[in-house]
């Protein structure tokens, strides 16, 4: 079934797993993902950026999942780095069912506010709500410098908002990491010891599996993946291209793409949900 962020967080806090968030672009990803979905028989979330909106249609990724998915986990679709409140609506009219509302480069006053118009527009139609508090490194939708998120605000921040669940700033980022990242663990387990909210790990693509372990363990609850994805489609296209079967059609060419998301996807699904 498609569910919100909220329902499938909430059951992984109680259960002590992730649910991994994916970043689709196309077509092919989506079926990847779904694959990897339906291969696991876990629960993961579709998700997609502003600019993916821009590149393919604000209605598009939510009707492809709908229409495609026929798995028995729950899933839900998420709008990730939502820049204003229009696009949360316009995201919540195409049908998905968590909405991010990043607020994170705004002073903490007037990302309680944004944050909290979104809340209440977003919960009246039963979708869910995360925001962020601090900042991630690396070019997504934001730029700047990372700054930790500090465990006092986070929890005066989720009290004033009702926001479902919080990105925090730890030391990921996003895109690929130059050098070894030092992520605060300690902070996750800080901040998770005074928020009720489940917790997000944004920009974990070059984290190895031990350091998601960790974090998973000290208190996230979901985790997005963008990058690892983006080059498994792109390492599997360049394949499906260079193969023998490849012809105009595409068809024949981009099955490579799909199962090269697909085994990426199930692999991580199966490292944030062991049990
Ligand atoms: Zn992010």
């Amino acid at each position: 079934m498609i569910v919100t962020n909220a329902e499938l967080l909430i059951r992984a806090k109680k259960g002590g797993y992730a649910v991994p968030a994916f970043n689709v672009d196309n077509l092919e990803s989506v079926l990847g993902v779904l694959n990897a979905i339906d291969k696991t028989s876990k629960s993961a979330i579709v998700q997609t950026i502003p600019r993916t909106l821009k590149y393919g249609g604000v209605a598009t990724y939510s009707a492809l999942v709908r229409a495609l998915y026929t798995g028995g986990a729950d899933i839900s679709i998420h709008l990730d780095h939502g820049g204003d409140i229009k696009t949360c609506e316009d995201c919540i009219d195409a049908g998905y069912t968590s909405v991010m509302i990043d607020g994170s480069m705004l002073d903490f006053d007037k990302n309680v506010e944004l944050t909290k118009k979104v809340v209440e527009l977003a919960h009246a139609r039963g979708v869910s709500v995360e925001a962020e508090l601090g900042t991630i490194g690396g070019k997504e939708e934001t730029e700047g410098e990372i700054k930790y998120t500090e465990v006092e605000e986070a929890k005066e921040f989720v009290e004033k908002t009702d926001v479902d669940s919080l990105a925090i700033g730890v030391g990921t980022a996003h895109g690929v990491y130059k050098g070894e990242p030092h992520i605060a663990i300690d902070r996750i387990k800080e901040i998770a010891d005074v928020v009720d909210v489940p917790l997000v790990l944004h920009g974990a693509s070059g984290l190895s599996d031990d350091v998601i372990k960790a974090c998973i363990k000290a208190g996230i609850s979901k985790i997005n993946f963008a990058t690892h994805l983006r080059q498994a489609f792109s390492e599997g296209l360049k394949r499906g291209l260079a193969s023998k079967e490849a012809t105009y059609d595409p068809k024949t060419y981009m099955p490579y793409a799909i199962k090269a998301v697909e085994d990426v996807a199930a692999k991580i699904i199966r490292l944030c949900q062991p049990i």
